[in-house]
């Protein structure tokens, strides 16, 4: 794939512009001084371009830009020896980790082809992804804890949007595909920046009802979900922009649509049917349907992908176990656009979902995010992964557990109840 100049196009190089000014100035919040790391697929260099030219007119100080391209990942996989799988670039992440320590931005651009790793060797694609979690935990961690404040972003690549269009010719389904991310990014109206502030009021006040309501549990209602999700002990309920540890309120996820908390790791009971694929390191994992008992997930299967998903499952005991909870409209504008990202940060802010893993240390009342093991106490989960799936849809209801066994309609038919 060719890196295209802004004539070449096919959609308006302007909402670029709009998408650079609203990741820096809103997604970082990015402060004169500050270093940054940029990730993104070799494909969105005009975006690239355009960020790193709207971070320097912002005061930063040093971009440094790490491109990747889609047949290097696949040369690993087609050539690289097994055990070689075994080990990924430790030393990037070590030194990202570093850069973050030190008041580094980070800001990484999704666009990619999310099913770039279907056709290969499940149990080669379990290998290197276990190995590059591995590697990638002293930066993930930073990352996850907000050492630092942090992006994510997206770019109409043309693999992922033959991926969301497939009937279409590749110029039509990458400006469809550009459509969707500026709507849904909201950047297609004339102060992108305002637009996210009345966005993050919204979300502020959901927060703000679920954190005064401090459910014991939440009851989940659906076809073929009938789960009690407990929730960790003074867990508290975050959506839309955080303050990161150096002191910055970033928005990290451009798109937004949850509140999220932190789930209690010993208290899930129940089961659960996935109401959305999930894409897994390239692979289609469908039709999701697990158990949990006692927190943990004791009955798994999948129409589709199992093998990748039951492999995920054994990554570490904590994969096993829920990290976070979040709640979505299903009239969110992702879920209204009625289509099937196959990119995470699209798809879970369609609709209610649960992650595998590593809980967000954040989502708790007082000091104890500081604390691995005050978080543990409190139920908060750990784990080298952390992967969301989607069990929203208009058919579910959700109840709030009060600690004396009262219930209180949160969702109804997969709309806020009390709004
Ligand atoms: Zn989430
Ligand atoms: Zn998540």
């Amino acid at each position: 794939m060719a890196v295209l100049s802004d004539e070449d196009l096919p959609f308006d190089a302007k909402m670029l512009d709009r998408l650079a000014e609203v990741s820096i100035r809103v997604g970082l919040d990015l402060q004169p001084g500050q270093d940054l790391i940029i990730t993104a697929p070799v494909e969105s260099l005009p975006l690239v371009r355009r960020l790193a030219a709207e971070a320097y007119r912002n005061g930063a100080e040093v971009v440094t830009t790490m491109l990747s391209d889609d047949e290097v990942s696949l040369a690993r996989f087609r050539h690289a020896s097994d055990e070689s799988l075994d080990r990924s670039a430790d030393w990037v992440f070590e030194g990202m980790a570093r850069a973050f320590d030190n008041n580094t931005a980070r800001l990484a651009i999704s666009g990619a082809n999310p099913l770039l790793l279907s056709g290969q060797d499940p149990a080669r694609v379990a290998r290197a992804g276990k190995s590059m979690s591995i590697a990638a935990k002293p930066a993930m961690e930073r990352i996850t804890n907000f050492t630092t404040n942090w992006n994510i972003v997206s770019y109409p690549g043309l693999e992922w949007a033959k991926q969301v269009f497939p009937g279409k010719e590749d110029d039509e389904a990458v400006a469809a595909l550009a459509e969707a991310i500026f709507s849904i990014s909201r950047v297609d109206n004339d102060d992108p920046i305002a637009a996210w502030a009345a966005h993050q009021e919204t979300l502020t006040k959901r927060q703000g009802w679920l954190n005064d309501q401090d459910f014991q549990s939440l009851h989940y209602t659906a076809p073929g979900t009938d789960l009690t999700i407990g929730l960790a002990d003074d867990h508290e309920w975050k959506g839309g922009s955080s303050t990161s540890k150096n002191g910055i309120t970033c928005t990290p996820n451009i798109p937004t649509e949850e509140v999220f908390t932190t789930p209690h790791a010993q208290r899930v009971e129940g089961t659960v049917r996935a109401t959305k694929p999930l894409v897994h390191q390239g692979t289609l994992i469908d039709g999701i349907e697990v158990r949990f008992e006692g927190g943990r997930i004791v009955e798994a299967r999948a129409d589709e992908g199992e093998e990748v998903f039951l492999r995920l499952l054994d990554t570490d005991e904590g994969a096993r176990r829920i990290g976070e909870v979040a709640l979505v409209p299903n009239s969110s504008p992702i879920s209204s656009s009625g289509l099937l990202f196959y990119n995470t940060l699209y798809d879970e802010n369609a609709s209610c979902h649960i992650a595998l893993g590593q809980c967000y240390s954040k989502c708790f009342r007082g000091g104890i995010g500081k604390d691995p093991e005050a978080v543990a106490k409190a139920g908060g989960n750990s784990s080298n992964i952390h992967v969301d799936w989607m069990i929203g849809s208009g058919e579910l209801d959700i109840d709030g557990i009060s600690k004396g066994g009262d219930r209180t309609p949160v969702m109804r038919k997969g709309e806020w109840a009390y709004e």
